[in-house]
This record gives C-alpha cells, structure tokens and sequence, in this order.
C-alpha cells in the first residue's frame, strides 16, 4: 500500500463548496490586500492563540522577521536558538543582523534545554526564541523565568504547534510574541502561504502592524523601515474556512499519534535496533505535526548504514513515505559558520542522526497507518533490507 506523508486534497476537498464560496467572495469584493477579510480572520485567530492582537502575515518565516524587527533587534545583538529546528528560527536571527547562538535539545521533547539557556547568555543577549518542535510545547515555566530574571525577550516560534497548550495557555500566548505558520504542512494550513503574529502588547501589536505594511502611519510617511509581510484577503478568507476544524484536524493527527505509541511500543528493544518513541510530557498538549521517533544502532546491528536511513530505504521500497525533520543541526548548517564558532551541541547532533517522521496527517486511514506500524515491527524484527 501506498502511504504518502500528508495529502492535503483529502482535507480540503471535503470542504470544497465552502472554501469556493469563500473565493468567490474575495473575487467580488475586489479587496486582495488586507481589509475586511484579514481584520475578521485576525479575529478568530486571536482566539485560538489566546492573545489580544494577531496579524495576519505573509508566513512563518515572516513572522519571526517582523518580531525581531518590532523588538529592534539586530547588528551587535545575540539570539538564543535550537540548533535542532527548522531553519527559518535562526535564518530570520541573521537576517536582521543579529547572532544566532545555538543551543542544545532535551532529548525526551526535542525541544530547547533551558539550562543551556541560562549557560550561553552574555552581556549582548536581547532575546530567546524556544520552537515548540513538531506540536509539543517548550518549557515555558523555566524559560519565561530566566527571560524575566535576565531582562530577555522571548519569541515563541508556534509554526508546528498552533492550538498546543502548555499548563492551560496555548503556545504562544507566553513570551512577548508567538509566530504561527500556515504553511500547508502545518496543522491549519493554507492553499499556500500564511502567517500569524501575535502577542497581548498593544504597542507592539500596532508597531508590528505598521512594519508589516512598509513601516507607514499614515500612508507614504514612513517614521520605521518595515517592509511587505502581508496575509493575503484571499488566504485570510480560506483560512476563515478551515479555522473551525482545526480542532478536528489536530485530534486526529493526536490519535495517530497515541495508536503508533501503542503499536510500536512492543517493539521496543529489539535486537540490532532500539526505537524511541515521542513521548508527551505532562501539563502539556501535543498537536503531533509531526510523529518523529529516533532509532538507534543496539548491540546485534552489524551494517555500516545506520539504522535511521537504512529503515527510511525499508519505509521507501513499500511504498511509504517518511522525512528527516531534520537531518543537519543549524550549528553545522554552512550558512551560520561565520558566525560561530560553534561547539559541539551532543543532543542535536544525536537527534540529527537518529530521527525520522512517519506519516501522519489527519485523514490518513486505519489501513494506511497499519501498513506504516506493520512495516516498522518488521524492520525491527530482522527483515532489514
Ligand atoms: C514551518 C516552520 C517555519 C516557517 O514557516 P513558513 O510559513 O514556511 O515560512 C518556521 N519555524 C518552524 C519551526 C517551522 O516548522
């Protein structure tokens, strides 16, 4: 069987009518750029991420842009960093001017070690940016605790976990902004790019707005440099249409989750392979963006690939898709060797090595996620190729 890691026509097919009717609205208006579509989205989106303001932005990447520009950071500046992220997080840190510092992961989450937080803060510091790595929340507590004890902004990159909550408040809602990506992978997604800004600071939220649309207030007079970041009116109006489900979209992708947990559990251990499992950890929820195990090498494995790529060639030859999110921690990335030097972060390097996303999109049926599991349990069980 054929299992392909997202098919995004299964989800928004169904709702085909609704999201054509909702074109055709934007077409009659004639309004593309902002305006009234953008403003209701901006709306209901505020709602689901729990803040005050949100801002209908271009994309993810654009998103963590415009916050470091509305906090005015840049040349002579440090931002603290996963290296093991997507690397929009700390392409936009360099962007403006500013230094990425990477930091290492928590191997139980994925996501960044507050105690190597509080090791790489120096005196040049302005900001952290903790990812909630594929849908589960960062450790808000200890890391908002070191940002108010340090004087640190914190910019909370939501991309893979809008709707996610971590001790009852979603993702996002903590630090001074939180950056939503509606890329079409993501669990709301758009018929092509989108983003969101948010944040409860109203001086902010109106700075951050004004540098979205080239920094104007009003029109043609230009007190900031800002730029283009805007949401588009026709994908605010589909994005409106797929709100509602999210919450649908994101339990089904959760049940996913729970069942491979409960399938692969038993293979735990095995002989030339060990597998570990995501786990979700407590006062937390995990929207599963993605469902990333790691596999490692155990004492019968005698093959000089390693275990990760050989089952992603297993995966591959049955017709079954699978990604390494991500396969180069941004520490190694030759882009940011000019910043560093950079030492050696042991956890990402690991993670680099030893992960691997199965499918896992909503709509993916009990046949097709049996056909994953079944696979797995036989690569573990000694039908390696
Ligand atoms: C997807 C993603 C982004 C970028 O979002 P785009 O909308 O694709 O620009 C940033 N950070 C993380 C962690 C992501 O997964």
């Amino acid at each position: 069987m054929k299992v392909p890691l997202l098919d995004v026509r299964r989800q928004n097919l169904p709702i085909e009518v609704d999201l054509l009717s909702a074109f055709r609205r934007v077409l009659e208006s004639g309004q593309f750029i902002l305006g009234r579509e953008v403003e209701q989205f901006e709306r209901d989106a505020a709602e689901v991420a729990g803040t005050h303001y949100a801002i209908g932005v271009s994309s993810g990447t654009d998103a963590i842009l415009l916050a470091l520009m509305a906090l005015d950071i840049g040349a002579g500046d440090e931002v603290i960093c996963p290296s093991f992220t997507f690397f929009a997080t700390a392409g936009c840190v360099a962007r403006v001017g500013a230094r990425p510092v990477f930091v290492d992961s928590q191997s139980e989450s994925f996501n960044i070690d507050p105690v190597s937080i509080e090791s790489a803060i120096t005196p040049r510091t302005k900001a952290i940016i903790p990812v909630h790595l594929f849908g589960q929340p960062a450790d808000m507590e200890e890391i908002m605790a070191i940002a108010r004890r340090r004087g640190l902004f914190v910019i909370e990159d939501v991309a893979q976990a809008f709707g996610a909550s971590y001790a009852g408040r979603p993702a996002g809602s903590f630090g001074e902004f939180g950056t939503v990506s509606f890329f079409p992978s993501k669990n709301l997604g758009a018929l092509g790019d989108g983003g969101l800004l948010t944040t409860n600071d109203p001086e902010l939220a109106e700075k951050a707005a004004r540098l979205r649309n080239h920094g104007a207030n009003p029109k043609y007079y230009h007190s900031m440099i800002g730029g283009n970041f805007r949401l588009d009116a026709v994908q605010a109006a589909l994005l409106g249409v797929k709100l509602p489900y999210l919450a649908e979209y994101t339990a089904g992708r959760q049940e996913h989750l729970s069942e491979y947990n409960r399938a692969l559990a038993k293979v735990r251990g095995g002989e030339a392979v060990e597998l570990i499992l995501p786990s979700v950890l407590p006062g937390r929820t995990h929207i599963a963006n993605q469902y990333t195990l790691r596999v490692r090498a155990a004492k019968g494995w005698n093959s000089a690939e390693s275990p990760r790529d050989a089952l992603r060639r297993f995966l591959a030859e049955r017709d079954i898709a699978a990604e390494i999110y991500y396969p180069v921690p941004l520490h190694k990335q030759e882009c940011f060797q000019a910043f560093g030097p950079y030492g050696e972060l042991p956890a990402a390097e690991a993670m680099a090595r030893e992960v691997i996303s199965l499918p896992v999109f909503p709509e993916m049926t009990e046949e097709e996620q049996a056909a994953v599991t079944q696979a797995v349990v036989e690569f573990c069980e000694g039908g390696r190729p």
